[in-house]
């Protein structure tokens, strides 16, 4: 989709919300509708007409990277730039994000403005931008692709890198340094490794402790490239494991293959949840999985939709969402497995294929 196509969508969803214009301050809404990467930015929208306001700093990129968009160099904070230019093209009920607005930005906001309409411009619409977000068009896709797939040889690389006695923090620094090398522009969140007892720490940031000769090892992580970020986990054991490790490994892949499975336009966000869900229950350790089943990824690693219990969204054409179930046995280990998931007219295409069978180092 074209970055106009973008901007008109924004535009419309505004007037479906009862709204003249619409401000975005979030800087991936921003990026989205007008191509902006800078870090100070505000996006005035109003009938056909889009400004970017930022400053001095950024005058050659904004207008190299927002194409088709006028950019305006303000002398003030962008925010109020914005805001004052939206006031004055009379705009009279202009969305804003709450989600993405402070307290003190909204009063930055109609403190810009004229003071007869400073107590009625402003109106939370909620996140339009951010549901636009959601439905991914064909280059983003082939963009995400490109960053899941640069996911998966990273992995396949670590599993001759991975032995016994090297520290988390050693890995981490490996699949980074061979992310930035093979054209990550950023890891997508800081590298998870969580090794032996640690493992069942479902966010165990890589430390000083050392791979085990016997245990899980569970990497989640995700490369950033032209702006997308992907996300990927897989678990895997060091030397032979325990009969009840394999069951618990056995039944989050059977989970995670059933909700990969479920995914499809019309399903709800729950049903997807519940797939996983009810075979870790018929295994009985559903009461060890205790966070939700994934959520959408794009221009930032949490999106829209959230894929969580009775969560009664639909999955659309074009979302892009993870599949991560997991078991969490407190003080013995815990297992989690990620896919990235596109949503295609017909059910769900895997972007990120890496080897999900059990893996034995
Ligand atoms: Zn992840
Ligand atoms: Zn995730």
């Amino acid at each position: 989709m074209s970055l106009s196509l973008r901007k008109k969508s924004a535009v419309a969803a505004a007037k479906a919300a009862g709204m003249d214009g619409l401000l975005v301050t979030h800087l991936p809404d921003v990026r989205y509708l007008c191509g902006f990467t800078g870090s100070n930015a505000a996006l005035a929208l109003a009938g056909g007409r889009a400004v970017l306001f930022t400053d001095g700093r950024y005058t050659a990129q904004a207008k190299a990277e927002a194409v088709g968009t006028r950019v305006v160099i303000a002398k003030k904070p962008a925010v109020a730039a914005a805001c004052e230019w939206l006031d004055n093209a009379g705009v009279r009920r202009c969305g804003f994000d709450p989600a993405q607005t402070t307290v003190a930005a909204l009063e930055g906001m109609r403190k810009a403005v004229s003071a007869k309409v400073r107590r009625s411009m402003f109106q939370a619409t909620g996140p339009l931008v951010a549901r636009l977000r959601e439905v991914k068009d064909v280059e983003e896709i082939a963009t995400m692709w490109k960053a899941a797939r640069l996911g998966c040889r990273l992995f396949d690389g670590m599993l001759s890198y991975m032995q016994p006695g090297l520290t988390e923090i050693a890995v981490a620094a490996e699949l980074e340094h061979a992310a930035r090398l093979a054209g990550a522009e950023a890891m997508s969140f800081e590298t998870i490794v969580a090794s032996g007892e640690r493992s069942s720490l479902p966010h165990g940031r890589a430390t000083q402790a050392k791979l085990p000769r016997r245990g899980f090892v569970t990497l989640d992580f995700g490369v950033v490239v032209d702006g997308y970020a992907s996300d990927m986990t897989r678990t895997v054991h060091m030397g032979k494991a325990l009969p009840d490790e394999r069951e618990v490994y056995d039944a989050v892949l059977e989970a995670q293959e059933a909700a990969v499975a479920k995914v499809a336009p019309g399903v709800t966000a729950g049903e997807v949840d519940e797939a996983a869900r009810s075979v870790l229950r018929k295994a009985r350790l559903d009461r060890y999985f205790r966070h939700s089943t994934g959520h959408g990824v794009g221009l930032e690693i949490h999106e829209g939709p959230r894929l969580a219990a009775k969560q009664t969204q639909a999955l659309e054409q074009g979302m892009v969402v993870t599949i991560e179930p997991g078991v969490y046995m407190p003080g013995r280990f815990g297992v989690r497995i990620e896919d990235m998931v596109l949503v295609t007219a017909t059910g769900g295409e895997v972007l990120t294929p890496s080897v999900k069978a059990w893996i034995e180092l």
